[in-house]
């Protein structure tokens, strides 16, 4: 499989890494005879500036070079399609970089990157792992994730690959894009989405969240992906409007006329599941009506894509470019748990900063079903809508 992006990925920091040591006279500045050698970052200035035959020559003139030198000639290999030299100078720059983690993490995303070139992917996806477990911040260990995926891709693991993307916290990684494209095109081609039999709960950020353009690079809540509650694929024959801008949130309650689950984890997503049916088969919605469930836990479930417009406010008008979100119970009778209270704070204020909402457009369901509609509905319930209103005051 090519990989048109494999020599972006580390390549911007890393030069930016080998001027600055040059300059600071750091550990790793080149040293030949009795000063610093002026070719790293001459190599690194041509090599930024597309030159790669110029900074591989000025390279190899160097007797002997020190592991960032081996570094920017990996690059300038694999620019050149030398995937073999690539890998020798990327596995030479792993041998001295035993004693810095950041050259460590640098080597193995060289070695990682050649190996790729060289179509041995699961090499590869070894260089990658180690990266990525080497990786001394969100930023880099959220880099090598993108790499681990690519690698998966690569050796036909599409689900891992998926995996691997939802755990992707930041959403201002550029790769991130391409990534997608690529497990879009792979899933279109398979004709299903991947990563569904996944059942382990994963609170580390939803697909949709993960999937949406780069934004403003604040963490989203910890939330359930679907995959946690083994959700089925959206049904695209009742293909549902693409949510564009999001504008408003809504806030419901389930008033679950079957009681509630239990606290434990598999409970609460089977209830979930059977949202999902109940929309799905007996409403012939394309999917779950609302984005996020919260239940008595305060678990943040994902429910429909963010991608997609939600079916839960009344009708067509109602439903555009508003968020759904709702809490298992019935808050006419019952109060939120102070769980729930926590988690629906915590995802009305990450919505409202990522889509720069003013608070007022975070209601209740009736409130928004009476401006579209001549019926109201006792949704939220009235503890809900009191503690609705709380949170926005605060907000
Ligand atoms: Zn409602």
């Amino acid at each position: 499989m090519p990989f048109l992006l494999r020599r972006c990925l580390w390549c911007a920091a890393f030069l930016s890494f080998c001027l600055l040591l040059s300059c600071a006279g750091g550990p790793e500045t080149p040293k030949i005879g009795n000063g610093a050698h002026p070719e790293t970052p001459d190599a690194a200035r041509l090599l930024r500036s597309g030159d790669a035959a110029g900074a591989r020559h000025l390279l190899l003139r160097i007797g002997t070079r020190t592991c960032a030198q081996e570094l920017l000639l990996s690059e300038a290999a694999l620019t050149l399609n030398d995937s073999e030299e690539a890998l020798q100078s990327a596995l030479r720059a792993r041998g001295m970089a035993a004693n810095d983690p950041q050259l460590v993490h640098m080597a193995d995303l060289a070695s990682g990157e050649a190996f790729l070139a060289a179509n041995r992917a699961e090499d590869a996806l070894s260089a990658f792992t180690a990266a990525r477990k080497g990786a001394l911040s969100m930023q880099e260990r959220d880099r090598a994730t993108v790499c681990c995926a690519r690698a998966e891709l690569a050796r036909g693991g599409v689900e891992a690959a998926r995996r691997l993307r939802n755990e992707i916290l930041r959403s201002d990684i550029r790769e991130l894009a391409d990534l997608d494209r690529r497990l879009a095109l792979v899933e279109r081609i398979s004709g299903q989405p991947a990563a569904t039999s996944n059942r382990t709960p994963n609170t580390s950020t939803t697909s949709a969240l993960a999937r949406r353009p780069p934004g403003k690079g604040i963490a989203p809540p910890p939330v359930n992906l679907r995959a946690s509650w083994n959700a089925r694929p959206i049904k695209l024959r009742n293909e549902p409007d693409p949510m564009g801008k999001v504008t408003r949130v809504t806030v419901h309650h389930t008033a679950d006329p079957n009681g509630l689950p239990s606290s434990a984890f598999v409970e609460n997503a089977a209830r979930v599941r059977a949202y999902q049916s109940a929309h799905q088969d007996t409403e012939k919605w394309a999917d779950i009506g609302y984005h996020f469930i919260i239940d008595r836990q305060g678990r943040i479930f994902e429910g429909r894509e963010l991608c997609w417009q939600g079916a839960h406010a009344g009708n067509e008008q109602a439903n555009l470019h508003n968020v759904g979100v709702a809490l298992i119970g019935d808050f006419e009778r019952m109060k939120p748990t102070d769980a729930q209270q926590t988690a629906l704070t915590t995802l009305l204020t990450w919505l409202v900063k990522e889509y720069s909402l003013p608070w007022p457009v975070i209601k209740g369901h009736n409130d928004v079903k009476r401006a579209h509609m001549a019926k109201g509905t006792t949704c939220p319930g009235k503890h809900l809508a009191t503690l609705l209103a709380q949170i926005k005051a605060k907000g």
